[in-house]
């Protein structure tokens, strides 16, 4: 089995996570800048934090043999401050050209507040004006659908921005259409208790589309499971999914999506 990690918070991992995924056949992980279970204090915490992302991560990614690449943004649990908002994005620019930074995310909306709004408009503008895809992460729980039209209308409404160079993440099943109709690309974000568990992922595929659509394990500080990308490739198997799409949904796909950047190569 070969997968690509699209969607995976490294810096809260251990090196066993790093040797369980490259034995399982990871080809590569992506590191989308997300809360880190605290909110930072000031600005410099966030210059830090993309330096970890941009230069310690993928040098230990490399340690086991797995290419590592990034997004950068202000997530959105820590966007309510919008003075620090606009500091962080100032800052973003000059990480851009790192060679393993692939655009802006995960931005979005956590809980549908106008301050998040705003400072979602400004990093959609800030990917704009750069060129840079999009990665973004929609509100769990009652607030999913509302923030997912949200979302996806403030992406609309900015004609610079093309459907086919955004990924909305986190989509469940009243939500998958939505994205995928508007012609954005959908991540399905595999967790081992609550939310979209492997089965339900197989059943979304099964239902709608194994099109502009990818999986990840989100693998951050909480319960998560590093390997849930080919756990679910296992319950795909076992459904009797031929090995071609399986290797097209999770491999394949992701590799379409990302090499729109042209950083993202495979050794
Ligand atoms: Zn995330």
């Amino acid at each position: 089995m070969r997968y690509i990690e699209p969607h995976g918070h490294m810096v809260s991992r251990t090196t066993d996570d790093y040797q369980d995924m490259v034995t399982a056949g990871c080809a590569a992980v992506c590191e989308p800048a997300f809360w880190a279970g605290f909110d930072r204090s000031s600005v410099d915490g966030f210059h830090d934090y993309f330096c970890q992302l941009t230069d310690y991560e993928p040098k230990r990614a490399a340690k086991f043999g797995l290419p590592h690449f990034s997004w950068l943004c202000i997530n959105p649990k820590e966007s309510e401050d919008v003075a620090l908002a606009t500091d962080v994005i100032g800052l973003i620019p000059k990480f851009l050209d790192r060679p393993n930074v692939l655009g802006i995310g995960e931005i979005g909306l956590n809980k549908n507040s106008r301050n998040e709004m705003k400072v979602l408009e400004m990093h959609v503008d800030l990917a704009a004006r750069n060129e840079q895809l999009i990665l973004v992460h929609t509100p769990h729980l009652e607030d999913k659908l509302k923030g997912t039209r949200l979302i996806l209308d403030v992406l609309r409404s900015d004609k610079r921005i093309r459907p086919e160079r955004c990924i909305i993440d986190h989509v469940e099943e009243h939500t998958i259409q939505l994205v995928l109709d508007a012609g954005f690309w959908a991540g399905m974000t595999l967790y081992p208790e609550s939310k979209c568990s492997p089965a339900r992922a197989v059943d979304m595929l099964d239902l709608y589309s194994h099109e502009r659509i990818w999986m990840n394990s989100a693998c951050d500080w909480g319960v998560c499971i590093p390997l849930a990308v080919p756990r679910t490739a296992l319950e795909m198997k076992r459904r009797g999914w031929p090995a071609d799409l399986i290797d097209k949904v999770i491999y394949r796909n992701p590799i379409q999506f990302l090499s729109q950047c042209p950083k993202f190569k495979l050794p």
